[in-house]
């Protein structure tokens, strides 16, 4: 929808003598503003949930059960897990604001992605195993040479998150690929898994903030919600894409396309000096 304001100056009596038409178009601006407004409701219903819980738990211990040693260490355990939750919330919705206040992901030397992969991957090898998956890395179509221009710590959080999820929603047995391939203009890198698909009408809105397929299940494997909406911010900020294609039941991959670094053309004179 537009406004329409006359700004003009119409003494009594006299006809304008001029007048200045203003279009705004508040569409955008309203929409923006729902979206903050969604925001601080979703985010505090968030945080209000752990919070009840340390509250009930805390005062049953006052009202009787600090009594029962049994009891004791199962309702001081709840706390502490529930008092965790509330420190990833914030750590995550501290990132997307961060990402939102600045853009500075970007840095001025190329960065090699096979090995910013590989420490990623590596990372997450001891979960992946003790969940009983098989993690693959392949990155042998990524030659050494494929660079882009980014900071390391938002490709960290990008592949972190990608492969944390892989992981989180694929049941023991499953397999976890992180696979690397570069064309001429950008580099691919897949996250597939085995585990357990994504309906396809929710594909499009798991990049939301909050959104879950499954809210209790993201809840108990300590997700909050947040994680591919931070992945979709820092890929776009990178001039970047990222897409999941997925079958329920079947698996799911998470393909993230990163423009590549351009090598400085060998200009005509440095060559000349050279030879
Ligand atoms: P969460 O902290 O809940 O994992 P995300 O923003 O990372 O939040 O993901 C949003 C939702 O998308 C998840 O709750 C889950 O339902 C779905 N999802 C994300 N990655 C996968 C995956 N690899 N397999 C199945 N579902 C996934």
């Amino acid at each position: 929808s537009r406004i329409l304001a006359v700004r003009g100056s119409p003494l009594p009596g006299k006809p304008p003598a001029g007048a200045v038409l203003v279009f705004h178009d508040v569409t955008d601006l309203r929409r923006l503003e729902r979206m903050r407004q969604d925001f601080v409701a979703n985010a505090s219903h968030e945080l209000k949930t752990p919070l009840a819980s340390i509250k009930a738990y805390a005062e049953t211990l006052l009202d009787w059960a600090l009594e029962d040693p049994a009891v004791n260490r199962r309702f001081v355990e709840r706390i502490d897990e529930q008092a965790d939750r509330l420190d990833s919330l914030i750590h995550d919705m501290l990132s997307l604001a961060r990402l939102e206040a600045n853009q500075d992901v970007f840095r001025h030397d190329p960065l090699g992605l096979a090995a910013v992969l590989g420490r990623c991957v590596e990372a997450h090898r001891d979960r992946a195993e003790s969940g009983d998956l098989t993690l693959e890395f392949d990155v042998d179509a990524l030659d050494a040479g494929a660079t882009i221009l980014a900071d390391e710590e938002a490709v960290r959080q990008i592949f972190d998150n990608l492969i944390d999820n892989a992981i989180k929603y694929t049941p023991p047995g499953g397999r976890v690929g992180v696979v690397g391939s570069a064309s001429a203009a950008e580099i691919v890198v897949a996250v597939s898994d085995t585990g357990l698909g994504i309906p396809r009408e929710e594909q499009a809105r798991i990049f939301e903030r909050f959104y879950r397929v499954d809210k209790a299940r993201s809840r108990e494997l300590g997700g909050t919600g947040l994680g591919l909406a931070i992945v979709k911010h820092l890929v776009s900020s990178l001039q970047g894409r990222v897409e999941v294609t997925s079958r329920l039941g079947a698996g799911s991959t998470f393909t993230v396309r990163l423009p590549r670094a351009q090598a400085p053309a060998p200009s005509p004179t440095s060559t000349a000096a050279e030879a």
